[in-house]
């Protein structure tokens, strides 16, 4: 990878093209605020409408190129990703902070995907359905939906876009991205390696900028102007009820991936050196920052204090700091000053619930840090890792996503409370158990209310040929990777074919077969 790329000014993405625009924001480090990443150009109105119609003018082509040659096309795709992995796992982690452990594997995500669907490209298979009548034959074929509009969030910048993009492209769409402005030149880089395995102009079309009143919203606009067929968007749940309600009013189904407070249960009996080891890992990495990082950590009361000190004591040990410079943390910055201000307010917010603080003094500082911090804690905002206990459902830091390194304990009463506590939030994403006892995992699977559940494992990670998404505010229902992804960027087309030569009319000309005499079984004579 060019690393000149990925330094200096960057320009939309439009049918093929580079397009400045008169206003521009910065992208810089946030373990550095001295290191500017990338500058971007902010679209206007009239440039995301030009990215639709340029999409609109490439979808007839790709639309019509055989399926098995968008699938080749994803896989060269994957073969670029796969090439450049190391350089775009290291521009992602000093863009956005997350450690180059998680970097490289949002974007082996990607490749998998990649290799997932290339194959893919020879099924996209429809039925044939037996007609009821003679002479006629039945079929169904997915269709593209046309020109879709991709909105995503910078917590995984590779990974997150790659579950839309991949599809929609292999399934013949044709796609303007609005990528997060946590990350733009990591999306700016992964674009060029979509566009380097042999995408025609306009398939694919990039345009940069902020959300609210910005190149974002304008995108969504797009919907109201039948520009777009459809709209893909992960983020906030708060946003996502707004999209969803314009995608409604317009007659289109949103792929709508939005927020999370996973529940972990602990159960008695469970293994607890790997339960913590789990705990630690879903609450903490990414500094708390995955729609899937733990919120409530529900603790079977034999074993709630004896886990507690347990887990406490490997909080203290936890390693923080830029992972540009040190290996071995488990976490780094925050992304951006809006999460750490939206984090660090559940503060107020736990003390006035009356819940304990048992660990965590808020922004980590040069005067306030913990000893696993590394490094100098001034140059970007890095938040103490945090747990509260005595928490109970209905607080609302129980109830509140809060996106930073924080962790909730609750003590329950055996598996029917720990599953109704689980359950008792307004998300439905993703959720863990902890047990050895099968019937335990069982009730746990058969009542979660999540679109994911992990038994014995964190509550965090996915795997590309798996079904990714959440219930209730966690989502719409639809669902991201695996087979699962074509139902969301395709319709079904039906099609009967008349052979007869003839009007042949379903039920009304259909030989229905006639009942012939009634057979009656006898009734035995009673033996007594
Ligand atoms: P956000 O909703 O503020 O922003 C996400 C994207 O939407 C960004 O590209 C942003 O520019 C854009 N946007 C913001 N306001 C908009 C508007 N009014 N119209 C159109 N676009 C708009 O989300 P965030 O706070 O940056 O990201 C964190 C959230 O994303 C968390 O809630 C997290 O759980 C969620 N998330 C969910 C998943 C998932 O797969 N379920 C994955 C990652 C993140």
């Amino acid at each position: 990878m060019d690393s000149a790329m990925t330094t200096g000014m960057h320009h939309h993405l439009i049918a093929g093209k580079d397009v400045a625009s008169p206003a521009s924001f910065e992208s810089r480090n946030p373990s550095r605020q001295d290191d500017l990443v990338g500058v971007f150009p902010e679209a206007t109105l009239d440039q995301v409408r030009l990215a639709c119609d340029v999409a609109r003018s490439a979808y007839a082509g790709w639309r019509t190129t055989p399926a098995p040659i968008r699938g080749q096309i994803i896989g060269q795709i994957g073969r670029a990703i796969e090439r450049e992995q190391e350089p775009l796992s290291r521009l992602m982690s000093r863009e956005m902070g997350k450690t180059l452990k998680e970097a490289r594997g949002d974007v082996q995500e990607a490749i998998d995907t990649c290799h997932f669907f290339q194959s893919e490209g020879r099924r996209l298979y429809g039925q044939t359905v037996p007609s009821e009548m003679r002479n006629k034959e039945l079929m169904t074929y997915r269709r593209p939906l046309g020109v879709v509009g991709v909105i995503t969030a910078g917590n995984f910048p590779v990974a997150v876009p790659s579950w839309k993009l991949i599809p929609a492209l292999l399934t013949g769409n044709t796609i303007v991205w609005k990528p997060s402005e946590d990350a733009p030149t990591t999306a700016y880089a992964l674009a060029r390696l979509f566009e380097e395995g042999g995408l025609p102009d306009g398939v694919l079309n990039v345009v940069f900028g902020g959300g609210a009143g910005a190149a974002g919203e304008f995108l969504v606009e797009m919907l109201d102007e039948h520009r777009l067929d459809k709209i893909a968007f992960t983020g906030s749940t708060a946003v996502g009820r707004h999209i969803g309600a314009i995608a409604g009013r317009n007659l289109t189904h949103p792929t709508l991936e939005l927020g999370g407070k996973n529940p972990m249960i602990v159960m008695r009996d469970a293994d607890l050196d790997n339960a913590v080891v789990g705990a630690l890992w879903a609450a903490f990495g990414t500094a708390g920052q995955r729609c899937t990082s733990l919120g409530n950590l529900i603790l079977d009361e034999p074993i709630a204090a004896v886990f507690q000190e347990r887990f406490l004591a490997a909080v203290a040990t936890i390693k923080i700091g830029d992972p540009g410079r040190f290996d071995d943390v488990l976490y780094g910055p925050f992304i951006n000053e809006r999460f750490y201000h939206a984090w660090h307010a559940h503060y107020d917010w736990g003390r006035a619930d009356g819940a304990t603080l048992a660990y965590g003094r808020g922004r980590i500082t040069a005067e306030n840090r913990p000893t696993g911090y590394r490094g100098d804690p001034n140059s970007g905002l890095y938040g103490w890792p945090t747990v509260w206990t005595n928490v109970r459902p209905g607080m609302r830091i129980f109830q509140t996503e809060t996106f930073g390194p924080t962790v909730n304990l609750v003590t329950v009463d055996g598996i029917d409370e720990a599953i109704a506590v689980a359950n008792s939030v307004d998300y439905g994403l993703s959720s863990a158990i902890y047990t050895q006892n099968r019937l335990w995992a069982f009730t746990f699977k058969e009542n979660i209310q999540a679109g994911m559940s992990s038994i014995n494992n964190s509550t965090t990670g996915a795997e590309a040929h798996m079904p990714f998404g959440g219930i209730k505010g966690s989502g719409n229902g639809t669902r991201e990777s695996g087979i699962w992804v074509l139902d969301h960027y395709t319709y079904w087309h039906g099609v009967n074919d008349e052979l007869s030569g003839k009007l042949q009319l379903a039920q009304m000309d259909t030989e229905y077969g006639q009942m012939r005499a009634p057979y009656r079984v006898a009734p035995l004579a009673d033996p007594r």
